[in-house]
């Protein structure tokens, strides 16, 4: 059969949409066939499946956060912050970070790292049980969590706001020791900004309750056979990363070591106010984003666009992120 281009094949569905119409006896409006639909305000639902070996990843969205600019970098005057993020066609005023989170089904267990951040925090957030709902999962089958760091993008996700119960009622968690202490202290506000001071009453309301299930890890604490955390402090007190290690494939999930396209990449010196220990949080980036471009890693970045997979180039003596492409076919 001749090869139907896209408009005659639209026409001859039209055509038999019109005889369809009139065989059922129903009124022919003028103009158009096909009504015209009302504008949809919904997209696909926020997973992606892809393998590390014999592991299925799924980057469930937890949604997205917005926040202001001058957070990303208090180094540099904020006109060229501006121009940079311009230049990049991002919006200059205002931050729009995904919230990739990312699970791990291993056969035995529902590992998921990082909870988003629960409804208390942006409306825009808290989407994580209904994505992992549409992926085909429960909350109550996550056997484990980890907690790469105490911001409230990461862990105010644990307890559930309504409930007032963890979220994921049977998981068993794995924090820093040291970043469980500094989150469940009383004194954590008094270490924080002004503008930052809430990120240390949500911490305690959702990590609090849930200290006696937690893991206190430290660096390269095996979590389950080939999934390890290691090291990535800076960012804040003792932030750890995950990785993530099949055969000869290896996969790093960077947490926010690394956390903005494409400032983390192309201005690895510029120093958030969301680094708690600035110097600390440079050297760290420098030396994730270097062991992942030297070994060829994958990555997954929390706040990477959307799915938030790629791999990481040197350029020059900076970075740059390189997105995966999108497989429609995960081996399954
Ligand atoms: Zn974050």
């Amino acid at each position: 059969m001749e090869k139907l281009s896209p408009f005659s094949r639209r026409d001859m569905l039209k055509a038999g949409g019109a005889a369809a119409a009139m065989a059922a006896g129903l009124p022919l409006l003028p103009g158009s066939v096909l009504a015209q639909d009302e504008r949809k305000t919904t997209q696909v639902p926020g997973y992606y499946r892809f393998d590390v070996g014999d592991l299925e990843l799924t980057i469930v969205s937890d949604g997205n956060i917005t926040l202001p600019t001058a957070l990303e970098a208090d180094n540099v005057p904020e006109s060229e912050l501006k121009a940079f993020l311009e230049a990049n066609y991002l919006n200059p005023d205002t931050v729009y970070s995904q919230m990739n989170v990312c699970l791990i089904n291993t056969g035995d267990e529902l590992i998921l790292v990082d909870t988003g951040g629960g409804n208390y925090f942006q409306d825009s957030a808290g989407k994580l049980v209904e994505n992992l709902e549409a992926a085909g999962h429960s909350a109550d089958q996550i056997d484990k969590v980890i907690l790469t760091h105490g911001h409230p993008d990461h862990c105010w996700g644990v307890i559930d706001d309504f409930e007032e119960m963890p979220r994921f009622p049977n998981a068993v968690y794995f924090m820093n020791g040291k970043e469980l202490d500094f989150w469940t202290s009383k004194d954590a506000a008094s270490r924080l900004p002004e503008n930052l001071k809430l990120f240390a009453t949500g911490a305690f309301r959702n990590l609090n309750p849930i200290k006696d299930k937690t893991t206190r890890t430290k660096a390269d604490f095996e979590v389950s056979p080939g999934i390890r955390t290691i090291d990535s402090f800076g960012h804040t007190l003792a932030h750890q990363s995950v990785m993530v290690e099949q055969g000869s494939e290896k996969l790093l999930i960077t947490g926010d070591a690394v956390h903005h396209w494409p400032i983390s990449f192309e201005h690895p010196d510029w120093t958030p106010i969301l680094d708690m220990e600035p110097q600390q949080a440079v050297e760290t980036r420098k030396r994730l984003m270097s062991m992942a471009a030297d070994e060829k890693l994958t990555v997954v970045g929390y706040h990477m666009p959307y799915p938030g997979i790629g791999h990481i180039a040197r350029n020059g003596n900076v970075f740059r992120w390189v997105p995966a492409q999108w497989e429609w076919q995960p081996k399954g």
